[in-house]
């Protein structure tokens, strides 16, 4: 794993927390799993679909042109996969609610709505999110194996779902944020993510606004609220991988898919 600095606007604003790329899982499945925390965390499902093979295709994407039953066979492929029982999935509205998932759900798949965040302490349930460029916020409470996923756009970032999630963790694990490991997986890299003044100020609201377009880092940005939240930067990762400039395995919004990645992650003891 490199540490490395994650530079914006200015050094002032460098955040040091480590970039790593995923690895494709070993599985049949197309997963791209954190490579530390595969290790770190055997009892850990976690991880972000990728677009599958041209024979194979894994898109997850609830309102593209995936007929229900295809849909329903991969979802089915990704719980078998993870050796999880339930799946949960909300659809998702640049908003800042979060699910508690704290009571037993039957198996297969649960599929709600308004939610773009979840939290569970349950063993076997496997939270997602629905990604094409926004970030798949990754938490894990290694004390009491509570878990949260969220999905963080610059309007949920803005809104401080991060933050939210954070502290919503905090209290289910009864544990404190310094002990809480994160990883914002494959999204658009700051590079690629040109956006107008309006993002950078609802983003960072502390820091001068740009008058013309801009690129933005919005995992360095959600690392640096992590970090105001109370989480130590070297329990903090960022994924290397960018869904728009590569590698090829991701579906990009802005690069014009209609496709869908997950983000899952879920507790397997
Ligand atoms: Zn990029």
């Amino acid at each position: 794993m490199n540490r490395s600095l994650l530079t914006e606007a200015s050094p002032d604003h460098a955040v040091d927390v480590a970039i790593v790329k995923e690895v494709l899982d070993v599985g049949d499945l197309p997963l791209w799993r954190h490579p530390d925390w595969v290790t770190r965390f055997p009892w850990l499902a976690q991880g972000t679909t990728g677009r599958g093979t041209d024979t194979e295709p894994f898109d997850l994407g609830s309102f593209g042109d995936v007929p229900a039953g295809t849909l329903m066979n991969r979802w089915h492929r990704l719980l078998r996969g993870t050796g999880q029982q339930t799946a949960v999935h909300s659809r998702q509205v640049h908003g800042v609610e979060v699910a508690e998932w704290v009571e037993p759900i039957p198996p297969g798949l649960l599929y709600v709505s308004g939610y773009d965040a979840h939290l569970t302490n349950r063993l076997g349930v496997l939270l997602s999110v629905s990604i094409a460029d926004c970030v798949p916020v990754f938490l894990v409470a290694e004390q009491s194996r509570a878990l949260a996923l969220a999905h963080a756009g610059w309007r949920g970032a803005a809104g401080s779902i991060v933050e939210k999630v954070i502290g919503g963790l905090s209290r289910m694990s009864g544990e404190a944020p310094e002990t809480f490991w994160l990883h914002c997986g494959p999204a658009i890299c700051g590079v690629c993510y040109e956006v107008g003044p309006e993002v950078h100020a609802g983003v960072h609201p502390f820091r001068e606004v740009p008058s013309a377009p801009k690129p933005i880092d919005l995992r360095a940005a959600i690392a640096s609220r992590a970090i105001a939240a109370g989480l130590l930067s070297e329990r903090i990762s960022v994924s290397g991988l960018c869904t728009l400039c590569g590698p090829s395995d991701f579906f990009s919004h802005r690069g014009g898919s209609a496709g869908r990645q997950m983000g899952v992650l879920g507790r397997l003891a």
